[in-house]
């Protein structure tokens, strides 16, 4: 028995990082997942290497800003599986800068991907779970959307919006069934989190209180716990998953 068996999920930026590491446990706990991602070549070989191991995926490609991406995405989750239980609104970007080194390029880039792609991912979705009787929506913000970071202001940003329209979509979608969390991660060994480094020019992260950085399986547990049914009274909260780091 898998905790997700029967269902059908959407992971946006399943090419990489959390969102491939949560396509692989959702599958492994037997959901059919569609992962989508910008970056063709590497979505496909996580949904192939997912059949290769047993389970059920399939790629789409996804530009997260696009809203025509997203309506051949829920397509392709409804004309594949017949329904669509759970999305996960992972895909982000991050770019650093204070305020001042903030062009009005970079706000709209980063606030493109992050915060907008969540709401068209979000907008898409709803019809086909409200057909469906209900459904989960993840959104991973970031510890980020929680407290101020003194190296980035449009990614803050647009990981608060995501916090906020998460709680505002929990509370209008409730009568259909539809839940919607967020999860704030902490810094997490990924290729998003190697970039961070790179461009703060230091040797590594921190170690939260927990003493490591934190593993994309680290997260994709959580996500599992809100995508399934173990989580049916939980809507509109805040699973901050980050090795202690905001509670010091
Ligand atoms: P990553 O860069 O390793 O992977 C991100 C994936 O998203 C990539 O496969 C990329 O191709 C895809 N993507 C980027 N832009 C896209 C677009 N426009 N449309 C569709 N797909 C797109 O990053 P990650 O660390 O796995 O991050 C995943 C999420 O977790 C992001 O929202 C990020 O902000 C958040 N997060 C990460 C950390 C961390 O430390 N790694 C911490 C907090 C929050």
């Amino acid at each position: 028995m898998g905790r997700l068996d029967g269902k059908v999920a959407l992971v946006s930026g399943g090419g990489g990082g959390l969102g491939a590491a949560i396509s692989r446990l959702f599958a492994a706990e037997g959901a059919r997942v569609v992962v989508g991602d910008v970056r063709d070549a590497a979505g496909a070989e996580v949904a192939s290497a997912i059949g290769a191991s047993g389970g059920h995926a399939r790629f789409v490609h996804l530009d997260v800003t696009s809203e025509r991406d997203w309506r051949d995405a829920v397509a392709a989750a409804v004309s594949g599986h017949g329904r669509l239980d759970v999305l996960v609104n992972n895909a982000g970007i991050w770019r650093g800068g204070r305020v001042e080194e903030t062009s009005v390029e970079h706000w709209d880039a980063v606030n493109d991907v992050n915060s907008k792609g969540v709401f068209l991912g979000t907008r898409a979705a709803i019809p086909a779970m409200r057909a469906g009787g209900g459904g989960s929506i993840v959104n991973v913000s970031s510890i980020s959307g929680i407290v101020g970071n003194p190296r980035t202001s449009a990614y803050a940003a647009s990981k608060g919006a995501i916090r906020v329209f998460t709680k505002a979509t929990a509370i209008q979608y409730a009568p259909d069934g539809i839940r919607a969390n967020s999860i704030h991660p902490g810094p997490i060994d990924t290729d998003l989190l190697a970039q961070v480094v790179e461009s703060l020019e230091i040797e590594e992260f921190a170690p939260a209180p927990l003493g490591r950085v934190g593993k994309a399986e680290d997260v994709a547990f959580g996500a599992l716990y809100l995508a399934s049914d173990e989580s049916s009274f939980v809507t509109g909260s805040e699973l901050v998953i980050d090795g202690g780091a905001t509670a010091e």
